[in-house]
């Protein structure tokens, strides 16, 4: 498994963490966790050891470890963190909830699954340890694997 750095989301960046635990980061996002004080997301990201990535300039210039993010667009903050060296690629299998950040197991083809979600027997489904939500490689999936790719 590669070493993708652990990293702290702040509050602007909301679309940015989806795709970042789509891509099997451990990412946390600051409102979540609800860290609303400079001081609250800087003693989290130094207490977990992770990378703060914000769009505030004096936020990143007193964080130990971030990246300043300048961006609006999701698209130019993908290209922004690949040039900063992150690794921005959908994994074979899904590692991590899109949702809350927990950690996804697969499902067993004979065990049942949500209304929403297709049967475990027709395709694989992973489900969220944490808060239970379904996922599988569907056109959200695809959608986002093209993104990644066409930058
Ligand atoms: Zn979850």
């Amino acid at each position: 498994m590669s070493q993708l750095p652990r990293v702290l989301v702040d509050a602007m960046l909301g679309r940015l963490v989806t795709y970042l635990r789509m891509c099997g980061y451990d990412a946390v996002y600051s409102p979540d966790e609800e860290l609303e004080s400079d001081d609250a997301l800087h003693e989290f990201a130094r207490a977990e050891n992770r990378t703060l990535l914000t769009r505030d300039r004096e936020l990143a210039a007193r964080a130990r470890d971030a990246v300043l993010l300048e961006s609006r667009d999701i698209e130019d903050q993908l290209a922004e963190l690949d040039a900063a060296g992150f690794e921005l690629e959908l994994p074979e299998e899904p590692r991590r909830c899109s949702n809350c950040n927990g950690r996804v197991e697969p499902v067993a083809p004979t065990e049942t699954t949500p209304e929403y979600a297709p049967t475990a027997a027709e395709t694989d489904i992973w489900r969220c340890e944490a808060c239970g939500q379904h996922f599988w490689k569907g056109s959200h999936w695809d959608d986002v694997a093209r993104r990644l790719a066409g930058r």
